[in-house]
């Protein structure tokens, strides 16, 4: 545990849950963390927050503080306070505590007691293609793609690796040029873009991807942002729009470019369709950077981590009509990106920019 989060402990536990609440989520405001979470563990609750995409090491609450606080956190977000066997899904206003950010809230049951989750959905930072900090070639790849009236864009990468501060860029940008009827099918909205129709998904009224999708494309969009591939139906649909006039932007879960080809083939039977549909594909991971306050060896801007910010690595692949025919006949082991994550990750090592450890971390070595 570090001594930034003892501090926090310690001026945390006097006061009253409304004041903790409000300190925990400025705290976490002020180091730039995107979640914070609060685990129960008997005799205590466990604070940490999840920043530049690590979690850090955790505060610790007595539960009788943490039972108040947790019990703030579902009064604010509308749950039933008395529930602790089954997960809730709810929102806070940042009105409602004095903050920047509006907040998602996951509460999940463990075997040592409830886990809550908030999610600061970021809005000051919301950034545009320009600003994302993407090599150049992604980055005109990308703008070339969004000029276009019809095809598919598909983005992969682990959770947390930019999808959709990406996909919000691409919303931005398309909002910016204008012209154009877009429609969203998200889970959850996180930002509002002014000029966009943004809808959710509401599982629980059975108003999923597909279903919201195939009523959407009534509405008549030229283009049609989806949160996720998820299933069966969603990805032929998907394709189909990229078919018949649409721009379609989604994302999907898979390790690499041909990984995304791999799954969409397995759910789509019309693998020519496929070919026709996909225009570009792009593979996401963020890497952190050196913290510049103190070159890495930790210092209080950086909560001691030796890291601040981070910055998007992406691999793309373009689909030509050499590719689309490989597609078609099924050969996938040439669908090789143009620039390697690696490489690119290499050479943010080289110029200091993020170091080795990093490196190591992002890829799993
Ligand atoms: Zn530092």
């Amino acid at each position: 545990m570090t001594t930034a989060h003892n501090a926090l402990a310690n001026d945390l536990t006097p006061k009253s849950a409304p004041a903790i609440l409000e300190q925990l989520v400025q705290q976490a405001e002020h180091a730039g963390a995107s979640d914070i979470h609060l685990q129960s563990r008997g005799k205590s609750a466990e604070v940490s927050f999840r920043l530049d995409g690590v979690i850090t090491a955790g505060a610790e609450l007595p539960t009788e503080v943490a039972e108040r606080v947790f019990g703030r956190i579902k009064f604010l977000a509308r749950l039933k306070t008395y529930q602790e066997t089954l997960p809730q899904d709810g929102r806070i206003a940042h009105e409602e505590l004095k903050c920047h950010h509006d907040i998602r809230v996951a509460t999940y049951p463990t075997v040592t007691g409830e886990k809550i989750v908030l999610r600061l959905f970021n809005q000051a930072t919301a950034q545009s293609l320009e600003e994302l900090s993407l090599a150049p070639g992604a980055r005109t790849e990308m703008e070339n793609f969004l000029r276009q009236t019809t095809g598919l864009l598909l983005l992969t990468g682990p959770a947390g690796s930019g999808k959709t501060t990406t996909i919000y860029a691409c919303l931005r940008h398309l909002a910016k040029t204008g012209g154009r009827h877009i429609i969203t099918v998200e889970d959850p909205v996180e930002q509002i873009i002014p000029g966009t129709m943004q809808t959710e998904i509401n599982e629980a009224i059975g108003l999923d991807f597909t279903r919201a999708a195939r009523h959407l494309l009534r509405q008549d969009p030229q283009v049609l942002i989806l949160g996720e591939i998820r299933d069966e139906a969603t990805a032929q649909l998907a394709v189909r729009a990229g078919l018949t006039g649409h721009l379609v932007i989604s994302t999907l879960h898979a390790g690499s470019c041909k990984g995304v080809f791999e799954r969409l083939l397995s759910m789509c039977p019309d693998h020519s369709a496929v070919a026709s549909a996909v225009e570009l594909v792009l593979n996401q991971r963020l890497i952190r950077k050196v913290c510049t306050a103190c070159d890495g060896t930790g210092c209080k801007d950086c909560l001691h981590t030796g890291f601040n910010g981070r910055v998007p690595l992406i691999e793309w692949l373009r689909l030509d009509d050499s590719l689309r025919a490989q597609i078609r006949r099924g050969e996938l082991s040439a669908l090789a990106p143009k620039q390697m994550l690696a490489a690119e990750a290499q050479s943010l090592v080289n110029q200091g920019v993020t170091n080795e450890r990093e490196f190591k971390r992002v890829f799993g070595l």
